[in-house]
C-alpha cells in the first residue's frame, strides 16, 4: 500500500489504480478515502489504517468482558411508546421508501419540537430534512458546502466524523482548543481561527467528548465571527436534551443574526436511546436545506421508513419525559464522577452529554492511550483516550485524559466504580 511520497501528477501519465504510484516513486494526490482517514486520525505515518477508537474499544470490552464505558451508547431501551410505534409502523406496511425529505409526520414533529423547546418557527415542508442519523446530516452539509481549500472551524477535541468529513470534502480543518480542566474556549483563539477562507464553523454543544456546554458569550462570538467572514454555522445538538443541573439548551440559531446562516443538526439516537435506528434531521433556511438535500439524496436518498414515525412519537412525548431523561443521566454522571475521583483520577465537570473526562496523571498514568489498552486488565473497565479526538495526539496536558461514558445501567456503573477503585490499591 502507498504510504508516503511526492504528490505530483506527471503530464500525460496515468497512475497505477491500486498503488496510486507512477512506478518511479511519484504519487498521485491523496485519494478521498485517505483524506477522510487522515482527517479522523486513522492513518499513521507508516500508512497503517486503524479502525475507529469506538470500534477498537468496544471490541476490547467484548474480548475481555470489561465494563464498556468507551463507546457512547445506552445499554437500556428507550420509551416503550417509541418502540411500539416502530413495531406498529412495520405492521402497517410502511416498509417502502419514505418521501425524500422525510415522512411528513416526522417533519411536523421536528418543527413542533423546535417551537416547543426553543421558540423556533420552521416550515416543515421546506426548512426541515430527515437524514440517516446526525452523521449523514453533517456529511451531506459539509459535502454540499465545503470546496477544495475552504476552511472549516471546529472545537478540539472533536468528534472524529468532523475530521473525516472535512477531509473528504477537500477542506482544511482548523481547530480551536477547549482548555481543561473545565474545557473553555479562549475568545482570542476563536477569533484567530477564522479567516476569509472560513466556509463553515461546526459547533458541537453540548460537547462530545468533554461534556462541556458553551457559555452565551462564546455562542455570540461564533455568530459574530461567522457573519464577519460570511461563514455558515453548522450546529451538532445531538445531546440537546442531556444537560445537567437545571441548565437549558440554547440552540445557536436562536441568537440574533444566526438563523439565516445556521444549519441545526440533531438526532433521535441519544434522546430516545435508539442509536441503532439512525434517524437524524437538520433544519435551517430553505435555500441552505435545499443545497444539502441535493447531496443527501445521492448518499442514502432515504432511510428508516418505520423508525421515522416512531421518532415523531418520541419528539411529541410530554415535557416530563425529557426532564426525567436528564435527571436520570445526571445521577449517573454523579455516580461515575465520584467513583473516578475516589479511584484517584482528577475529574473534569461534565455539564451535558453522555461523557465525563478524567485525568489519570494523579495515578501516575501519563499516556491515556496506553492506559486504555491496559484498563480491562487493571480495572475491568474500558474508556477512550481523549487523544483520539485530537490532532497530533492533542495539546500538552491532554495525553493523560480519558473519556468515560455514563449512559449505562446504574448497576453497571456501580460495578465499574468498584473495579476502578483497584487502580488506587
Ligand atoms: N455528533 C456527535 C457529537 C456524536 O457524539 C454522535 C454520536 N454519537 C453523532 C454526531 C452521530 O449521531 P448519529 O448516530 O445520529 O449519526
Ligand atoms: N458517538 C459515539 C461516541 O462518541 C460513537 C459513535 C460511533 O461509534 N461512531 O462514543
Amino acid at each position: 500500500m502507498r504510504t508516503s511520497g511526492r504528490w505530483t501528477a506527471p503530464a500525460g501519465r496515468r497512475p497505477d489504480p491500486v498503488t496510486a504510484g507512477y512506478g518511479d516513486g511519484t504519487m498521485t494526490a491523496p485519494a478521498p478515502w485517505e483524506r477522510a482517514a487522515r482527517g479522523a486520525m486513522l492513518l499513521d505515518d507508516h500508512g497503517r489504517l486503524a479502525t475507529t477508537i469506538f470500534a477498537e474499544m468496544s471490541a476490547l470490552a467484548a474480548r475481555t468482558g470489561a465494563v464498556n464505558l468507551g463507546q457512547g451508547f445506552p445499554d437500556e431501551d428507550g420509551p416503550a411508546e417509541v418502540l411500539a410505534a416502530a413495531h406498529a409502523a412495520i405492521d402497517a406496511g410502511l416498509n417502502q421508501y419514505p418521501p425524500g425529505r422525510g415522512t411528513p409526520g416526522l417533519l411536523d414533529a421536528v418543527a413542533e419540537h423546535q417551537r416547543r423547546f426553543y421558540g423556533i418557527e420552521l416550515d416543515p415542508a421546506r426548512e426541515v430534512l430527515v437524514t440517516a442519523g446526525a452523521t449523514e446530516a453533517l456529511a451531506a452539509t459539509l459535502l454540499a458546502l465545503v470546496d477544495d481549500g475552504d476552511e472549516v472551524v471546529t472545537l478540539e477535541p472533536f468528534y472524529d466524523a468532523y475530521g473525516a468529513l472535512v477531509g473528504l470534502a477537500g477542506g482544511t480543518h482548523v481547530t480551536v482548543r477547549l482548555h481543561g480542566p473545565d474545557f473553555r474556549v479562549d475568545h482570542g483563539e476563536l477569533r484567530a481561527a477564522f479567516s476569509d477562507r472560513t466556509r463553515v464553523v461546526v459547533v458541537n454543544d453540548p460537547h462530545n467528548p468533554t461534556g462541556t456546554v458553551l457559555d452565551d458569550a462564546t455562542r455570540r462570538l461564533v455568530v459574530e465571527l461567522a457573519r464577519l467572514h460570511d461563514a455558515v454555522i453548522v450546529t451538532d445538538e445531538v445531546y440537546e436534551h442531556l444537560l445537567f443541573d437545571g441548565a437549558r439548551h440554547v440552540p445557536i440559531s436562536t441568537l440574533p443574526g444566526a438563523a439565516e446562516r445556521t444549519i441545526t443538526v440533531s438526532s433521535g439516537g441519544k434522546t430516545f436511546a435508539t442509536t441503532g435506528w439512525k434517524v437524524g434531521w437538520l433544519s435551517g433556511p430553505e435555500e441552505l436545506v435545499s443545497r444539502v438535500l441535493t447531496v443527501k439524496q445521492y448518499l442514502t436518498y432515504v432511510n428508516a421508513s418505520v423508525f421515522q414515525p416512531a421518532i415523531a412519537v418520541g419528539l411529541r412525548l410530554p415535557d416530563e419525559y425529557f426532564s426525567q431523561l436528564a435527571a436520570g443521566l445526571q445521577a449517573k454522571r454523579d455516580l461515575l464522577s465520584a467513583g473516578l475521583e475516589a479511584a484517584g483520577f482528577a475529574v473534569s465537570p461534565s455539564h451535558g452529554s453522555y461523557f465525563v473526562v478524567a485525568d489519570a496523571a494523579p495515578l501516575g498514568h501519563h499516556d491515556a492511550a496506553e492506559l486504555c489498552r491496559r484498563l480491562p486488565e487493571l480495572a475491568g473497565v474500558v474508556g477512550v483516550p481523549l487523544s483520539a479526538f485530537c490532532r497530533d495526539g492533542g495539546a500538552p496536558g491532554t495525553s493523560s485524559l480519558v473519556r468515560f461514558a455514563f449512559c449505562k445501567k446504574t448497576e453497571v456503573l456501580e460495578r465499574a466504580v468498584e473495579q476502578l477503585a483497584r487502580l488506587r490499591a
